[in-house]
């Protein structure tokens, strides 16, 4: 079994994290319970922030808040001195009811609304992510409106896709997102927000993809991005202070994932960086990455409780526990594995082999297919690793479930920083028009 962070079996066989035995976790908070270690973020966000103090470039990590966007973990993310990417209104919204500070707030999206933007812009955060044409001058006009100049980041497709161990490099990406860079749309971004009196081009983005276990396609994104901005220098005369190279750096959900440590992703980058840069005789550029995942991904635990199972003899063993894809939507939505023990009897020896599945109404509802375990039993406390990230952020109320609470935890302290979803939330946007409702007797 593999613990990550401050996670540990304790004398009773229970699982502790943070110095709290989840057993008394789930008698005070309930289950399905969401669990994060803290001090397993801090250690992530730190991780980053020394390999870039190692590299001597001025930098930005930005937690991109899409993984987990809670007001606490904003309050963190500041803490630990990162920056913070935010795609919609509503992460906006958190991030300044967080009091993030406002120029660290970097804001994304292929799509932005006119209210969206003009939000950020009363807002005054740091920098827009400008992904289209269309939002180019939209940005530009409403800025104008507003008599102020913004700085932007133009999002390129760099022609380079990784996925854990693979990565592509294709002339022309297909990709909704971004201004290509093989076909000359990316150049004449640059050429048309020139011209636009309320941007400033600070440099350009890039994310390769997710989940990327190996270092050679940010290289490779390097040196497209190298190369372009030399051509932009050289012929538009704009010379790039800012690189963003994305986030997508890879975290251990299973044995089967091998990722790096999170400071040689970044020694890649900045080495690749310096050296690119410093060849072409170009200042050297502030690097900015965007982690997400690798931020909260392996500090997240699911606790949940058994419930029914069903053997069917010579084919397979379900066990069902009180949650599912509504608090975890990422196996039925991209087969992830995940890997779980038995939380209050985790030194018992494996006995059986069992499918966890969730008590929704769907036949794709399962977190995890043939998962060796203890012999299971009712009201046994199941907990599932590496649900950190994309989990609380993806969680839905399909069957009308509710979100499960979040604590975070450290030191034997387990502080709630998202409670669990009422019946009152279930049911607090619904309206019922007067003509459905029932009235006297008689009528
Ligand atoms: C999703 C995303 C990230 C974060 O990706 P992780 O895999 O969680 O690190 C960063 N930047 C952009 C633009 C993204 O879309």
């Amino acid at each position: 079994m593999y613990l990550h962070g401050t996670s540990k079996i304790n004398e009773q066989g229970h699982l502790e994290i943070g110095g709290n035995d989840v057993t008394k976790l789930a008698a005070e908070f309930g289950t399905p319970l969401y669990i994060v270690d803290e001090a397993l973020v801090r250690q992530r966000a730190r991780e980053y922030v020394e390999a870039f103090n190692a590299s001597g470039l001025k930098f930005q990590v930005a937690y991109a808040s899409k993984a987990f966007c809670v007001m606490a973990m904003c309050a963190l993310a500041e803490e630990e001195g990162m920056s913070l990417d935010v795609v919609s209104d509503g992460e906006l919204h958190t991030a300044l009811q967080a009091g993030f500070p406002v120029e660290r707030i970097h804001f994304h999206g292929n799509n932005k609304t006119v209210d969206e933007i003009n939000m950020a812009l009363d807002a005054n955060i740091g920098c827009f992510v400008v992904d289209n044409f269309i939002e180019l001058d939209l940005l530009n006009e409403l800025a104008g409106a507003k008599g102020k100049r913004v700085k932007i980041l133009l999002r390129i497709t760099p022609g380079v896709e990784a996925h854990t161990h693979d990565y592509i490099s294709t002339g022309q990406q297909d990709s909704k997102f971004g201004f290509d860079l093989g076909n000359g749309s990316a150049y004449r971004a640059i050429q048309e927000g020139l011209k636009l009196n309320h941007l400033e081009i600070l440099g350009v983005h890039s994310h390769i993809g997710s989940q990327i276990f190996e270092v050679e396609g940010f290289r490779m994104a390097v040196d497209k991005v190298t190369a372009f901005a030399v051509q932009v220098r050289d012929e538009l005369g704009l010379t790039f202070q800012v690189v963003n190279l994305g986030g997508g750096f890879g975290i251990r959900y299973t044995d089967e994932d091998k990722p790096l440590p999170l400071g040689e992703y970044v020694k890649a980058i900045t080495d690749a960086i310096i050296s690119n840069f410093t060849h072409a005789g170009y200042p050297l550029p502030e690097i900015w990455v965007e982690p997400g995942r690798s931020i909260v991904g392996d500090a997240g635990t699911t606790l949940y409780t058994v419930g029914t199972s069903k053997d069917i003899p010579g084919i397979r063993k379900y066990i069902a526990v009180d949650g599912g894809m509504t608090d975890n939507p990422r196996p039925a939505l991209y087969e992830s594995k995940y890997d779980a023990i038995l939380a209050n009897r985790a030194n018992e020896p494996v006995s059986e082999t069992v499918s966890v599945a969730g008590k929704c109404c769907e036949s794709g509802d399962m977190l995890i297919w043939d998962l060796e375990l203890p012999a299971v039993h009712k009201d046994d406390l199941l907990a599932v690793f590496c649900t950190g990230a994309y989990n609380y952020a993806m969680a839905s109320n399909y069957n009308r479930i509710r979100r499960p609470a979040v604590v975070f935890v450290k030191d034997g302290q387990a502080d709630l920083v998202v409670k669990r979803e009422s019946f009152e939330n279930i049911v607090g946007n619904d309206l019922i028009p007067s003509r459905l409702k029932k009235t006297s007797v008689g009528n």
